[in-house]
């Protein structure tokens, strides 16, 4: 065979070996433009985020001044409001009270005054997006009619501090993510932009109070996760969210490096005294398990956080590594102990479901991290020493007492004598 065709012939084969890989990597390119070119880029174009901290005035006004009421938002803003409409006119329900839409509700100096009228119109507004299946807390409303982050002090739990300065802080931080342009946060509604637009500043804001949370004390992680574009897409309702194919409420989807959740499931957790169930801190636990910290890229999730990880660079802290794998370690053991029916009165913190993968077992882990911590560190000490030195933060300085929902549901699970599942995660041994 001649030089020539021995090279024509090697070429060939080149271009077949490789042709899967390049069709594979222009059909991803395609989907994700698809995905990027819809919903609304809310975080980095809505003029609503510009003043920060203080916010703009009301741009509602009341046409028929009525009753001035003094109304706390410490106190009613976790009730859900209703909208009753009688042949006298429309009226805003809250608990045992009722409003006329000629009333304002005095907020006090941080907030300021809003008329009823408004928060009718801006409590429509959330049940025409979610076609009915979301109902937020008035302080959700309250925040869309002020466009005043101080309104959704209710989303923040490390604000259940006594520490005064602790608002100016994380309203701050919380300000400077939901104005990066890398944080994609979206509120989508495909076949109504404009209604989606109207609640947007609540919608972001709620987003950013969580990842804010999250990296409350660690600005410097903040940093180095938001220097590439993290995709957080908040579907308005139920269709919205199939159409695009979200699974079970909320999901990372891999294939497009995003968190999607539908815009109910936001509201969950904020009806009690005690902070609940929240799922949007479970999938972002997902999306930071992915991210490589160290350089900002999404790799291969690993079930870590950002520091357990050899390959994360600067951040990465070995002590807290092997406090990490001595911790689920335990966990294991005590799951395995679960499946052989041998655990006795020692079960593990987390639920069947979060031992099915490393994934899942750093999602759960995380939530329950800033949910339960209490639970979490009696149970898991090792453990959560790992989460607290990853992230700089102890949420038992906050959460006065756990949200128990998890802790009873999963030690009444195994004390129940169910079949527990084999379990599918591993423990590195470094
Ligand atoms: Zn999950």
């Amino acid at each position: 065979m001649s030089p020539e065709s021995l090279l024509g012939l090697l070429t060939v084969g080149i271009l077949i070996w490789r042709l899967p890989g390049w069709c594979f990597r222009a059909a991803r390119w395609i989907r994700r433009r698809r995905f990027e070119q819809r919903g609304r880029l809310v975080a980095s174009q809505s003029s609503a985020w510009g003043p920060g901290y203080f916010g703009k005035p009301a741009a509602a006004t009341n046409p028929h001044p009525g009753r001035v009421l003094q109304a706390k938002l410490d106190e009613i803003g976790s009730l859900h409001p209703s909208i009753e409409s009688t042949r006298e006119g429309t009226r805003l329900q809250l608990g045992a009270q009722s409003f006329e839409s000629t009333d304002t509700l005095d907020f006090g100096q941080e907030i300021g005054a809003v008329p009823v009228a408004g928060l009718i119109a801006g409590f429509a507004d959330y049940l025409d997006a979610g076609k009915g299946g979301c109902r937020p807390q008035l302080a959700a409303v309250v925040a869309e009619a002020t466009r005043k982050y101080r309104a959704l002090d209710l989303y923040a739990p490390p604000l259940r501090a006594a520490d005064s300065e602790a608002p100016r802080r994380f309203w701050t931080l919380a300000t400077s993510i939901a104005t990066n342009p890398n944080a994609d946060i979206r509120l989508i509604d495909p076949a109504r932009p404009e209604l989606a637009e109207r609640i947007a500043f609540s919608v972001t804001g709620i987003v950013a109070a969580q990842l804010a949370e999250i990296f409350f004390g660690h600005p410097d992680l903040l940093a180095a996760f938001l220097h590439r574009p993290r995709h957080i897409w908040i579907y308005a309702n139920d269709s919205a969210f199939a159409h695009e194919g979200g699974v079970m409420g909320g999901d990372y989807n891999p294939e497009v490096e995003a968190v999607q959740l539908v815009m109910s499931r936001l509201f969950e957790g904020y009806s009690e005294t005690v902070p609940g169930t929240c799922p949007l801190l479970h999938e972002l636990g997902h999306l930071l398990d992915a991210v490589n910290i160290a350089d900002g890229r999404i790799g291969r999730a690993e079930g870590t956080l950002p520091g357990l990880a050899p390959g994360d660079g600067r951040y990465f802290q070995p002590a807290a590594r092997q406090l990490f794998l001595d911790g689920k370690r335990r966990e294991h053991e005590r799951y395995l102990a679960a499946v052989e029916g041998r655990n006795g009165d020692d079960p593990p913190l987390g639920h069947p479901y979060v031992f099915h993968n490393d994934g899942e077992f750093i999602a759960g882990y995380f939530e329950m991290f800033f949910r339960n911590p209490h639970a979490f560190a009696d149970t898991c000490p090792e453990l959560y020493a790992s989460f607290q030195a990853a992230l700089n933060v102890d949420p038992r300085s906050y959460v006065r007492s756990d949200f128990d929902g998890y802790v009873s549901a999963n030690r009444a699970f195994y004390a129940s004598g169910q079949p527990v599942p084999r379990p599918g995660i591993s423990v590195p041994t470094d």
